[in-house]
């Protein structure tokens, strides 16, 4: 059973249309399962109603005139329900009816089972036979698992529209409908709207043939000169980008560089033309193999590099063929959209027109979701249903925030992303003016609102009014390197920032890799990475990483006035900030002792486990600063997996359990007097910044878009006012609760205008 379950699965799924998915599945069923007939039935949007959809046994005229009410028949009552139905008397059961004009005869044997995805009855699939027939546990189980598993392609259908055109049979494919809507996951926050660009690999690999020469040497030559000209490429993008990159992420190009090496790509397709092949088959050979490689891994980040490998074997084809990329015309409102988008891409737009990106493979972790949150362009990465191939010109909308690309908007969206975007704009500019006054509340009470920086550069931050540094996520230049970076490569970067914010206080997180964090030259390939090897547990295991950085952390501060703070992450236990100390106290002796005139660092514990929860009065009696890292917190006392789209929505940070857990810290840290700020997402939205400040944070730390929004909200509020809002919230049993209250007290105190209101 098992593999024919699996086979009518891949049948189903390699189909064309819908509609041939689902003839297909009900022959499929109907032969695996030896009856006379097999059916589908859909639910109409009004969900009121079932639409045979699909069907083998009954009349073919069958398919789209028949469709019953929920209180109709069998199938209504499977709806119903929304359990399986398995007779082997129909004919007995009082909602049995008979619809004799399709052919419809006294089918005695009855199993029905729902088609159900995320708690929605989307279907009813049945199989029926005129001889008595109970079907057994294995064959209604059979059913059960294969509506399961078809579920999800029915629940794609409806989000496409092809349910709504197969119902109403306008043959309307989904892109020709207004409001189409594509999901992903959101790679960079806001809204762009524009005209799709499709961006095409400019040749295919696949097309090449495997020949043999016998010129080898003009073979080379021809070799030579498409490599050098791509390498020109490379170094005029690099450029191009020079201003506006920071330099790590202009760090990418080198490493595109250096895959064109001898010692790399190039040397490995010159000894297979050396071996007779001739240069296009060289090289689709050697970048196969090379991108078979990276896709074999299971680390998400090195598979991703494959894509690079790809790009680059393309742009050399291009030239090997002198089939130079077709100029694409690119409108002043650009969204670049393609099976696989890569920075090479990117950097072909012209930046002034480029208004998102929509990119069907990839995803937070890639390399153009890094340069486009760097640009600050909207994007959505892994839209894995969206059709690229097919909408080359048609409008559409990126909201990056919820990532959802929506097609052919109609006039009623775009509308509503106009306001949106033109309130975003004037609120960004009236909140600009923001900039110089300090965050207090109106009774007198001082918050510090520091920055997260990782991906953007510091000009921003301190533009925005940025009072210091509460996480640098120094995973990230070390995520753009092919190596780890030295101590004084390292030092240089540090210093960069530690010199621009001068004399606020840094906070530098000592490296969280692990988890959604993959370095592609230290691999963890792991079955839970999440509760497995990351962040301090890695670095204490590999001193030499960890002293490396403590050195370079505390010579980048060297003569600066600002304090350095030195965040550990992921800690669980009191004897890993112990061995953590004590190496930062020998990675300051030795700098010491190199004769370089440094201060003692500040220390502090990032709570974002639940056991340092229970432990923080210890944890603040040992260090310098407690922070909490509410977007693992969140993760870790909810256990939803924060990059799981499938349990999304049962992420809250606002839950009562993780809010009473960060009332419980603020109260540890009050009694041991030890500094405490927070620096997860919930410190940069309005809801969670009233309710942390009245908890006693002292320092907000968020990304830099969301800082003059939270100073403008804690200017409008008095402490003792957020206070009582805080503790009628800790009385509350649930997220939803919390939220409907927060927001009718910020709206009712005219803050309404920055909580998210389109969604
Ligand atoms: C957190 O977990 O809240 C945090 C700030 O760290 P990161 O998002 O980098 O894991
Ligand atoms: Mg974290």
């Amino acid at each position: 059973m098992l593999n024919t379950l699996r086979s009518i699965v891949q049948d189903v799924a390699g189909a064309g249309s819908f509609r041939e998915q689902l003839n297909l599945l009900v022959h499929d069923v109907r032969v695996a399962l030896g009856t006379e007939v097999c059916s589908i039935y859909l639910m109409s949007s009004s969900r009121e109603e079932l639409l045979l959809a699909a069907n083998e046994g009954f009349k073919p005229e069958a398919v789209g005139s028949v469709s019953l009410s929920l209180d109709q028949g069998l199938v209504g009552l499977v709806a119903q329900r929304a359990e399986p139905i398995n007779l082997n008397n129909a004919g007995m059961h009082p909602r049995f009816i008979l619809i004799p004009e399709i052919g419809e005869e006294a089918f005695h044997a009855f199993l029905g089972v729902p088609v159900i995805d995320h708690r929605q009855v989307l279907g009813v699939l049945v199989v029926q036979q005129r001889e008595r027939r109970k079907f057994d546990e294995s064959e209604e189980a059979f059913l059960v698992t294969l509506s399961a598993q078809l579920a999800g392609i029915i629940a794609h259908a409806e989000a496409t529209g092809d349910v709504a055109s197969l119902i109403a049979d306008s043959g309307e494919s989904a892109l020709e409908r207004a409001d189409a809507i594509f999901r992903g996951v959101g790679g960079t926050p806001g809204i762009g709207k524009g005209t799709a660009v499709l961006i095409h690999p400019p040749a295919s690999l696949e097309a090449v043939s495997d020949k043999v020469t016998d010129d080898v040497s003009t073979e080379l030559q021809v070799l030579d000169r498409a490599i050098e000209s791509v390498r020109e490429d490379i170094r005029r993008i690099s450029q191009q980008f020079s201003s506006s990159l920071p330099r790590e992420e202009l760090a990418l190009f080198d490493v595109y560089l250096h895959m064109l090496d001898d010692n790399a790509l190039a040397g490995d397709i010159r000894d297979r033309v050396r071996k007779g092949s001739w240069a296009q088959g060289a090289l689709k050979q050697v970048i196969h193999e090379h991108v078979r490689r990276f896709e074999a891994m299971e680390d998400p980040y090195i598979r991703e590099r494959g894509a690079d490998v790809k790009d680059l074997g393309l742009r050399v084809l291009g030239y090997l063929q002198d089939i130079r990329a077709k100029k694409t015309y690119f409108p002043d409102a650009t969204i670049l959209v393609g099976e696989e988008v890569t920075p090479g891409m990117l950097a072909e737009v012209p930046a002034d027109r480029l208004r998102g990106i929509v990119s069907v493979r990839g995803s937070v972790n890639s390399h153009l979701a890094i340069l486009a949150q760097s640009l600050d362009i909207p994007a959505v990465m892994g839209a894995i249903d969206f059709p690229a191939a097919n909408v080359d010109g048609i409008p559409l909308v990126v909201d990056g925030f919820y990532g959802e690309v929506i097609c052919n908007p109609s006039t009623a969206t775009i509308e509503h992303y106009e306001t949106l975007m033109a309130g975003e704009r004037a609120l960004a500019e009236e909140l600009d003016q923001l900039r110089d006054y300090k965050c207090v509340t109106l009774d007198g009470w001082r918050v510090g609102l520091w920055v997260n920086i990782g991906l953007t550069g510091v000009g921003r931050s301190l533009d925005r009014g940025a009072e210091g540094i509460g996480l640098f996520r120094t995973e990230i230049p070390f995520m753009t390197k092919d190596r780890f970076p030295s101590e004084e490569e390292q030092r240089v970067i540090y210093r960069e920032h530690m010199v621009a914010f001068e004399p606020k206080p840094v906070t530098m997180r000592t490296l969280d890799v692990g988890g959604d964090k993959a370095l592609s030259y230290f691999p963890i390939s792991e079955e839970n990475p999440f509760l497995g090897w990351r962040g301090i547990r890695v670095t204490l295991d590999h001193p030499e990483i960890f002293m490396v950085q403590a050195r370079a952390m505390l010579k980048a501060n060297a003569g600066l006035k600002g304090d350095l703070r030195i965040m550990l992450p992921m800690i669980t236990s009191i004897s890993e900030v112990e061995e953590a100390m004590s190496l930062v106290e020998r990675a300051y002796q030795e700098v010491l002792e190199e004769g370089v005139e440094v201060k003692q660092p500040q220390i502090g514990v990032m709570v974002e486990v639940p056991a340092a929860v229970y432990q923080a009065k210890r944890l603040a009696s040992m260090v310098d600063f407690l922070a909490v890292g509410s977007n693992d917190l969140t993760q870790y006392m909810l256990a939803v997996d924060r990059n799981n789209p499938r349990v999304a929505d049962l992420y809250h940070e606002t839950h009562p359990a993780v809010l009473t857990a960060l009332r419980d810290v603020a109260k540890a840290a009050q009694t041991e007097n030890t500094y405490l700020g927070i620096c997860g997402e919930l410190a940069g939205n309005a809801v969670g910044a009233v309710l942390l400040m009245a908890m006693g944070y002292r320092v907000l730390s968020m990304n830099e878009t969301s800082l003059p929004k939270v100073k403008w909200v804690l200017r409008n509020v008095k402490r003792s006012d957020a206070r009582r809002m805080l503790a009628r919230v800790l009385r509350m049993d649930t997220h939803e609760e919390v939220q409907a209250f927060m927001h009718q007290q910020l709206i009712r105190a005219g803050l309404g205008r920055v909580l998210p209101s389109h969604h």
